[in-house]
């Protein structure tokens, strides 16, 4: 029940780790982490807690990425397993979310995408949504920004997520309806979180969003907000 993510010049994954646990009070089932260096996207999840997680992280990644995110599940939707544990990738690979509320009307849109010849390796409705952005991301032809917009406004729920595209190394996209998100801007750095403790050390520069508010976040560049409803993007 919590999300830490950071994009900018330092190894991600101290920062993140650190941060779940300081999230931890929120209480959850699972823990995971995507890390990603620029060329190579390795994820790690396990059931338990974050300890557990540090304990496989050791074996099982051998990156150092500098744009990461980092999870812990309070399960909704599926058993609490390694399977159903965040990050979930889409079907291509290509995209990593992160996600902590409920997607409502996640059986419909998995049954249209399932026609569409979607698989789904767990029985999340996350995995439902990142599959959703993938498939108007590809049959919409925009931006990942877009996408998500576009995805969000089909969804019925509470959510904040963060996910990253693999073909876009110098961005996370994160949105919230229900659930909280802060944003924390360092100079040149960027950290997303589920309240300000796992940034706190590094800046007091912070935005909290709103419901219905999401953000466009570019390394070395701008945090964009925008409606999920009713906004143009760029
Ligand atoms: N509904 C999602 C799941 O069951 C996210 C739960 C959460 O908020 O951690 O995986």
């Amino acid at each position: 029940c919590g999300i830490v993510g950071y994009i900018g010049k330092r190894e991600a994954y101290p920062i993140i780790i650190n941060g779940l646990k300081r999230l931890e009070y929120r209480g959850y089932d699972s823990a995971g982490i995507a890390l990603y260096d620029g060329s190579q996207i390795q994820l790690c999840k396990t059931k338990g807690k974050v300890v557990d997680l540090e304990q496989r992280v050791e074996k099982e990644i051998s990156i150092k990425g500098s744009v990461g995110i980092g999870h812990t599940r309070w399960a909704t939707h599926g058993v609490p397993n390694d399977v159903n544990s965040h990050p979930h990738y889409s079907n291509s690979g290509d995209l990593v979310i992160i996600h902590n509320g409920i997607i409502e009307n996640y059986a419909s849109i998995k049954k249209e995408l399932m026609n569409r010849g979607y698989t789904f390796t767990s029985d999340t409705d996350t995995e439902v949504l990142v599959n959703l952005i993938e498939e108007v991301k590809k049959t919409e032809g925009v931006k990942l920004g877009k996408a998500v917009q576009i995805a969000l406004n089909q969804v019925v729920g509470a959510y904040a997520i963060a996910l990253f595209d693999r073909n876009k190394p110098d961005e996370i996209v994160v949105a919230k309806l229900g659930s909280p998100l802060a944003i924390g801007i360092g100079d040149d750095e960027f950290f997303v979180a589920s309240d300000a403790s796992p940034f706190i050390e590094f800046t007091n520069n912070a935005i909290y969003l709103e419901d219905e508010e999401m953000a466009i976040i570019r390394r070395g560049r701008e945090v964009k907000i925008r409606k999920i409803k009713n906004d143009s993007l760029v």
